[in-house]
């Protein structure tokens, strides 16, 4: 006897002729119950899709995959596929006892710390999205809204990877970030036994108001920018 096969006819709400495109995407918890726009299914992973009339809908994947033809949707379940992958780690670093937090840093990304000592950056803007539920565990959500300077060229002179400590002297100056004052000069490195070792240091001192607030130092040039870079970003991050 052949089984009957019975083809259910789900109700759509959206006209699939209509042109929709991807706009936006982010996770929500099951438990907040948000539903498909198009076949009303309860979805976590939602795509935020726009018809031509500028209206905006709500939709899971699967939809959004019908919808939208697959437009830009790839992205967007890149960035879930990689949500779900770290959604993983941190659920079995829970269920071996470890305590995990998240906390924003200097360089406006949020730092996933377990107690043996391993890390995890994200991207924060990835972690309001994909993983809401983190983002408002964070231990320091005062800096939220942190913006991080981007990494720039503060000494171009120096940024040449081929510059030497010879001709640093010809570059050798202050140089000005907002009300910072950035002064590089080099000193002589030391062996533990507190001898010079040959080798010189570029040292970077931050100063605000005849103040140094911040000074570092590195023995190779081509990280000299990356290094007053986070020392800027480390006093206004405290500041915030
Ligand atoms: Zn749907």
């Amino acid at each position: 006897m052949e089984a009957t096969k019975i083809k259910r006819v789900i109700r759509r709400n959206l006209p699939i002729n209509d042109k929709y495109v991807l706009i936006d995407s982010f996770y929500t918890s099951m438990e907040n119950g948000t539903c498909c726009d198009n076949c009303n299914k309860i979805i976590a992973n939602i795509a935020v899709i726009k018809n031509e009339a500028a209206k905006v809908f709500h939709v899971g994947l699967d939809c959004a995959e019908t919808l939208t033809h697959l437009q830009g949707l790839l992205g967007a379940q890149m960035q879930f596929t990689e949500a779900k992958g770290i959604r993983a780690k941190i659920n079995k670093g829970k269920k071996d006892g470890q305590i995990i937090t998240f906390e924003n840093t200097c360089r406006s990304e949020i730092v996933v710390k377990f107690n043996d000592n391993s890390r995890l950056w994200l991207n924060r803007e990835f972690v309001s999205k994909y993983l809401p539920d983190y983002f408002a565990n964070i231990s320091n959500p005062e800096k939220n809204e942190f913006n991080a300077i981007p990494e720039a060229i503060f000494c171009p002179y120096l940024s040449k990877e081929t510059e030497t400590a010879r001709n640093f002297y010809k570059a050798s100056k202050e140089y000005q970030f907002n009300d910072f004052t950035i002064n590089v000069y080099l000193k002589q490195g030391l062996k533990m036994d507190g001898t010079p070792n040959g080798s010189w240091l570029f040292v970077s001192d931050i100063i605000r108001g005849g103040e140094v607030l911040s000074s570092d130092s590195t023995y190779m040039v081509k990280d000299l920018n990356r290094q007053i870079n986070y020392q800027l970003n480390t006093i206004l991050f405290n500041e915030f």
